[in-house]
């Protein structure tokens, strides 16, 4: 895959970029290196207002970085300068809690006495040079999440970004650079992901954290497990989105509308298997299509623009099988299921909604990465379940009722990394966020994913 911008609303290449060379590969791995031996060795008031210059930087940056990102993939522009924002959010919230998250941890003396101790402390160090793959969906939020967290606990940062937002890439270790980092404390491999074995291997790499695909997270841990380093997995999704009797159907559907189709519906959390109760079932069905089939597509520059182009053309033809597949075995399509006429320079595609999805069908439980949302109507609670838990994914699961009890059913029993009620599934710094199964494995955000890449390190003295 060439490193290139290419913009998915006309197709036009617009930059390429030629990808580091094994020197240049090498100079930046020995540069993360060195620059780890004194940021370990920096307070953490030091790394606070390092990382609060880079949000102020950031937030003055937004409106020309969030053009970046929407050329290079093509979500509405309001969309990107909302992740933008997010990002200066997450920057300040882990400069400012960082400290405290990584306190000491004291067990009382008493729960460590018959060890000889007289006293003892967990204390959290870091790890090293961290490799962070990243993809193009959220370009800037994805690496902010890996980066902030990462760099406050003492780490150096390498990022390999996925080759389709080079510029994204490159401004983020440019913002770095103008916040005050040191030479080597957050840089970008600009490679392919040929390159990523090696970096990994690489002994003075400690550990690597990987958002994408199935495929790509697989061939990531194989290599980490190969070496013994930590990794953590941030994969796909196709989270279930409950609708039952007692909810608010109007507003169920209404944020489904949005749950469905953010991002050009390239979002791993977005909710994509909509599992409704047949009491609650035509209403919400035809509330949840009229609310699909009125969504504006078009120039993500456009202000106006609800749904931009998907990212790619393979994006938009992966797509366009996995409805072929699902029709051919029977099922109807409600809206949508063509791209839309008078866009035919972009990868552009129509929100489509689909019922009738048959067990076989390859969309039941592969990922769709676009704007195409399955239906399912269920008996009950149990049938609503089965259908939910019937995916290879677990990231996270949207359930909309008013009955307590429900919700407590849900939560035992949803095989996901979140349970969102009567809301649709978003990240905050302050939560924990990750999936099970082949979601993969590990938390990001909040004072679990700042410790994944910390040598929690017993302290204990007689
Ligand atoms: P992808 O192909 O896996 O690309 C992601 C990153 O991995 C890119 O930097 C890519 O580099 C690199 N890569 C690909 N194959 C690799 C390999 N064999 N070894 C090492 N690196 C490799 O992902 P995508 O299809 O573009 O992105 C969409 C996927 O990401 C979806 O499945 C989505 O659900 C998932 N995602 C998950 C989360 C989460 O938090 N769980 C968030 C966002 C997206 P190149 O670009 O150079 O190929």
């Amino acid at each position: 895959m060439p490193i290139a911008t290419v913009n998915p609303a006309t197709g036009e290449t617009l930059r390429t970029f030629r990808p580091y060379g094994p020197d240049e590969v090498e100079q930046r791995v020995a540069a993360a290196d060195r620059a780890f031996r004194h940021h370990r060795t920096t307070a953490f008031g030091e790394r606070a207002a390092l990382l609060g210059r880079a949000a102020d930087l950031l937030e003055e940056d937004v409106p020309d970085i969030a053009r970046t990102v929407t050329t290079e993939m093509g979500k509405p522009v309001t969309a990107a300068r909302a992740e933008a924002a997010k990002c200066v959010k997450a920057m300040r919230w882990y400069a400012h809690n960082a400290e405290a998250l990584l306190a000491d941890e004291r067990p009382a003396g008493a729960d460590v006495r018959d060890s000889g101790a007289s006293t003892a402390r967990v204390h959290y160090r870091p790890l090293g040079p961290v490799l962070a793959v990243m993809p193009w969906n959220f370009p800037l939020w994805q690496v902010v999440r890996f980066a902030a967290p990462a760099l406050m606990a003492g780490n150096t940062g390498l990022l390999k970004h996925a080759s389709n937002v080079p510029q994204t890439a490159l401004y983020l270790e440019d913002l770095f650079r103008r916040a005050g980092y040191p030479d080597g404390v957050f840089q970008t491999l600009l490679t392919g992901s040929g390159a990523v074995e090696g970096v990994l291997r690489d002994p003075r790499v400690a550990a690597a954290t990987l958002t994408g695909s199935e495929a790509a997270g697989r061939s990531v841990a194989a290599v980490a497990g190969d070496e013994v380093k930590k990794t953590v997995l941030e994969l796909g999704g196709s989270d279930p989105y409950l609708v039952l009797p007692s909810a608010d159907v109007e507003r169920a559907a209404a944020t489904a509308v949005t749950a469905r189709t953010q991002n050009n519906g390239q979002s791993c959390i977005a909710a994509k298997r909509f599992i409704v109760h047949t009491d609650v079932y035509d209403a919400f069905l035809e509330r949840f299509t009229a609310g699909m089939a009125a969504l504006t597509v078009g120039d993500p520059m456009d202000e106006a623009t609800d749904v931009g182009p998907l990212a790619s053309e393979s994006g938009r033809a992966d797509l366009e099988e996995l409805v072929a597949d699902a029709v051919g075995r029977g099922a109807s399509v409600r809206c949508g299921g063509r791209r839309p006429e008078g866009l035919d320079r972009g990868w552009f595609y129509e929100p489509t909604v689909l019922t009738g999805v048959a067990p076989g069908a390859r969309i039941h439980r592969e990922e769709a990465f676009g704007p195409v949302a399955v239906v399912y109507r269920a008996g009950g609670l149990d049938e609503a379940l089965d259908i939910a838990n019937d995916s290879p994914f677990g990231l996270s699961s949207n359930v909309w009722t008013r009955d307590a009890s429900e919700v407590e059913r849900c939560v035992r029993d949803l095989e996901a990394g979140g349970v969102f009620v009567n809301g649709m599934t978003a990240s905050h710094p302050a939560l924990p966020f990750g999936g099970v199964k082949r979601s993969g494995y590990g938390r990001e955000l909040s004072g679990h994913g700042i410790k994944e890449f910390c040598n929690a390190t017993t302290v204990w003295q007689a």
